[in-house]
Order: C-alpha cells, then sequence, then structure tokens
C-alpha cells in the first residue's frame, strides 16, 4: 500500500467511525427523547388521577357536613345500632363451641415430673396430674410444686397395681390410701375426681375381677359421688412409639384434628424423656389451632357435662 492511499484509508476509516458514532449518538438521543415522552404522559395522567380524587374528597364533604347537623335522636339511634350489631356478632361467635384441651399426666410425681413443669411455666398453660401415693410420698416437694404452680393433681391409685381390681375392698383400700398422702402433703381432702389405672375400659381388670368388675365399680364409684376421668388423645409415651418423639407428636396432632374437646394423655414417669421432648410442640400445635388450656382445677359443671357428653368422663363402661 503506498502513502498516499494509506491516507485515505486512514480517512475514510475516520468518517466511517464518526458516521457510525453520530448514528449510535441519535439513537440513543432518540431514545432519550422517547423516554422523556412517555415520562411527561405518565405525570400528566398522574397529575389528572390525582385531580380526580381532591374532586371525589371535595363530593364527600357536603355529607360529612350533613351528618354534623343531623339531630340528637339520630345519633342515638345510630348508636344503638352499633351496639346491636356488636352484641349480635358476640352472640353468633358464642354459639361456635370453644376448643379446649386438658393437658394431663398420669403415673408421677418423679424428677421429670419438674422438667414438665419448667415446661408449662414457659409455656405458661397450665395441666392436670393424676398421681401415685406411692410417688408422692417419694417426692412430696415436687407435688406441693405441681399444686402450687396452679396445676390440679387428681389421685390415680396409691400402688398401680392391677391387683386392686380384684374385690370392691382392694380397690377402695387402694383408693383411701392414695386420698391419705394426698391430704397429708397438701393439707386438703382430695376432690372426688379419679383416673383409673388403666381407664375405665382397661382389660387386665378382667383377669383379677372378672368381666363386669369394670362396669360395677365404675358405678359404684359413681354412687359414691365421684366422677372418673379417661382421655380422648394419646401420645403413645406408655407404648413402643415412645422411642420415636416425632411419632409420638404425629399421634397427638392426629388426635386432636377435627377435635373440639381434647383430654390428652401423657406419663410423667422418670424414663420418659420423648414427652419432655415433644411437649412444647404439642403446645404450640393447641396455640395455634385456638384452644384453650384447662385443667380439673377449675373446671366448670358446664364442661364436665360436655365432657361425659363426649365419653371422657363418667363413660359407662360396657363389656
Ligand atoms: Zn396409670
Amino acid at each position: 500500500m503506498g502513502k498516499k492511499s494509506y491516507i485515505s484509508f486512514l480517512f475514510l476509516s475516520a468518517i466511517f467511525i464518526f458516521t457510525a458514532y453520530s448514528i449510535g449518538v441519535n439513537q440513543s438521543a432518540l431514545q432519550l427523547k422517547q423516554a422523556n415522552e412517555r415520562l411527561a404522559s405518565l405525570e400528566e395522567q398522574l397529575k389528572i388521577q390525582s385531580m380526580n380524587e381532591v374532586e371525589n374528597v371535595e363530593q364527600l364533604t357536603p355529607e360529612l357536613t350533613e351528618d354534623n347537623n343531623e339531630n340528637q335522636e339520630i345519633k342515638q339511634l345510630k348508636e344503638k345500632i352499633r351496639k346491636l350489631k356488636a352484641e349480635l356478632s358476640k352472640s353468633s361467635s358464642n354459639k361456635e363451641p370453644e376448643k379446649k384441651v386438658f393437658l394431663t399426666f398420669d403415673d408421677g410425681p418423679s424428677p421429670l415430673t419438674n422438667e414438665i413443669l419448667d415446661i408449662l411455666k414457659k409455656k405458661e398453660v397450665p395441666a392436670t396430674f393424676f398421681t401415685i401415693g406411692n410417688m408422692m410420698e417419694q417426692y412430696p416437694d415436687i407435688v406441693k410444686r405441681t399444686y402450687d404452680s396452679g396445676h390440679m393433681i387428681l389421685p390415680h391409685s396409691y400402688s398401680h397395681k392391677y391387683s386392686i381390681y380384684s374385690t370392691f375392698d382392694s380397690f377402695y383400700e387402694d383408693l383411701n390410701k392414695v386420698e391419705e398422702v394426698y391430704k397429708s402433703i397438701l393439707g386438703f381432702q382430695a376432690p372426688s375426681i379419679v383416673r383409673f389405672p388403666g381407664g375405665s375400659s382397661n382389660q387386665t381388670s378382667i383377669k383379677y375381677g372378672g368381666k363386669d368388675y369394670m362396669p360395677n365399680i365404675s358405678a359404684d364409684l359413681r354412687g359414691r359421688g365421684y366422677s372418673y376421668v379417661d382421655w380422648n388423645v394419646i401420645s403413645g409415651d406408655a407404648s413402643p412409639i415412645s422411642k420415636s418423639p416425632d411419632q409420638m407428636l404425629k399421634q397427638v396432632i392426629s388426635g386432636s384434628e377435627n377435635n373440639k374437646f381434647v383430654v390428652a394423655l401423657f406419663h410423667d414417669i422418670a424414663q420418659n424423656k420423648a414427652t419432655v421432648k415433644i411437649l412444647p410442640d404439642v403446645i404450640d400445635y393447641y396455640k395455634k389451632n385456638g384452644y384453650t388450656f384447662r385443667s380439673f382445677k377449675d373446671v366448670t359443671e358446664i364442661e364436665m357435662k360436655e365432657l361425659e357428653k363426649r365419653g371422657i368422663v363418667n363413660k359407662p363402661v360396657v363389656r
């Protein structure tokens, strides 16, 4: 390439680059212009909208002025209607049966009870403990702590031996003994609400007192003015699934679904670490699902009737 043609090549290249650059700049300028126009049109739309809103507010004002001028009587009527409406919505919500849960712990007290009490305190919920007399004698301070923390203690059995189901005498001897221990520790007579070892429908009693023993003893106990409490949700902490806390939690939840009145059964025996492990989650589940936590310390007559209706309290034992 000669010097001349090299210079003209450079010159042409310069022209080409400049032209390309100018086109690019123009294009950007065009885009900028378009964007600005769009922004202006958006601003205009916004302006129109806010003007409409101002107009709307202005349209509302005459009504407000009229309201201020309305006489006292109309104001009082309006207030009455408002109150009636509030009452109506309140009474219609009362018709919905409230969800309630009674957490119950059997066969304690034991050192585990202290851990359970700590959780209940942290979560601020009450519970009921159906205790064993010979354990109460071993841990009187835990019994007192339980009651003083706002929870209920009710008699379960003195010995928790199924041989108590041999005769009426053997049953009442055991019951009287746990009631004596109860009074000696807490200083007052035990209430007449109990839980049978194994529950009112237990089959083990048949081995001792025969097929009719539970139907007969439960009717006799009722005749003496007692009530007995069973359960309708089990945690499984006294069964082989106590090895799996996850399975226990699932069992409690599945038993509580569509169940507005829950009496859940746990055991505060020393080795039940899984019970302590799942208890916070169990409580959170009931809280999340709108349950009120209740105990037999301040159970109402209406609640006892409801529990009876649902076969949790004083369920007739049929063989
Ligand atoms: Zn028991």
